[in-house]
């Protein structure tokens, strides 16, 4: 099977109340962790490529690597552009073989939003085989490679704006900012409380309300949400004990994130808990074989937790497993 476009797994993901899970990836073994963990689960995958992975790994590589993991499984897979920052570079990456990319034009004006959306969409529409195209309204706060929005500069969607911005564009599904946010500190300690055992923060709860009015709007139309890992404590801890120093990293609660793709969201972006879970296997490693110097030894490990993880994710979070 060749690589595929979002439309019928999103189509399928909204009607049986699950979301695909959009992981990021910048390496090899991070591609592998990622497949042979939906391999495993019979789940279809989204891996998808920010600036700053196509800066680290040049497109080429992830291009063939993404293909031969399609090889390998025989899954249906999306490689998707994260983040697409303007035309020419969703353009790039459509000629290039990607099946999906999203244009993020969400921190500029709605008219200029619509306006960028919508030649790409036109662009990828054309194509053959056509490319899904995913676009943004409202922001969300924190870091995610080039993306940087400071915490309380972040908007949330307005619902108001979701289907003149769908119908006038053309695009195929929408990010939407609830409450989610980017990079492994999503939350400022203070808009949290602390759980008074363990000292973890809770975060805020994700604003459901502005999900359901957008579903109303939009009927069947697929949802996608951002910055939505959880920063799960145990990897967090296994890094603090082996010599890491990640203070209050805080996610978006898994629990939360089943509730959403059981609603109208389709597409779960995924990244920072791939990254946890890969320092969490090598800090370990290195702590527990000092003389260990072959990659092969310490990156292996990670790539097994970070695929150990993606398996939880599938199946106790977004819902996707045995859904080929
Ligand atoms: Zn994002």
């Amino acid at each position: 099977m060749p690589l595929v476009n979002s439309k019928e797994l999103f189509e399928k993901a909204y009607k049986e109340g699950y979301a695909i899970g959009a992981f990021n990836c910048n390496n090899m073994e991070i591609v592998q962790a990622i497949t042979e963990a939906a391999k495993e689960c019979n789940s279809p995958v989204i891996l998808q490529v920010s600036a700053g992975a196509r800066k680290y790994a040049k497109p080429v590589y992830l291009k063939k690597m993404v293909e031969a993991a399609v090889e390998d499984t025989g899954l249906p897979i999306v490689l998707h552009l994260d983040h697409g920052a303007d035309f020419e570079i969703c353009k790039d990456c459509i000629d290039g073989g990607f099946t999906s990319v999203m244009i993020d034009c969400s921190s500029k004006p709605f008219e200029e939003n619509i306006a960028i959306t919508k030649k790409v969409v036109e662009y990828a529409h054309a194509h053959k085989p056509y490319v899904t195209v995913e676009a943004e309204l409202g922001t969300l706060a924190g870091i995610e490679d080039d993306v940087k929005v400071e915490h309380g500069a972040e908007s949330y969607t307005n619902p108001d704006q979701v289907e003149e911005f769908v119908k006038r564009t053309g695009v195929d599904s929408l990010a939407i900012a609830i409450g989610t946010s980017h990079g492994a500190y999503k939350f400022r300690p203070e808009q949290c409380t602390r759980d008074p055992k363990t000292g973890v923060l809770l975060p805020p709860p994700l604003r459901f309300d502005i999900l359901e009015e957008v579903s109303k709007r939009l009927p069947g139309f697929p949802i996608v949400l951002h910055g939505s890992s959880s920063v799960n404590q145990e990897y967090v801890k296994i890094i603090n004990e082996h010599g890491g120093a990640l203070k209050d990293a805080v996610g978006v609660p898994e629990d939360q994130l089943r509730q959403a793709a059981r609603m109208a969201v389709c597409k779960i972006n995924i990244d920072s808990d791939l990254r946890l879970a890969m320092t969490a296997g090598i800090r370990e490693h290195f702590e527990a074989h000092p003389d260990h110097f072959d990659p092969r030894q310490y990156i292996g490990d990670g790539r097994a937790y970070v695929k150990q993880l993606v398996k939880h994710k599938i199946t106790d979070v977004l819902g996707s497993n045995d859904k080929i």
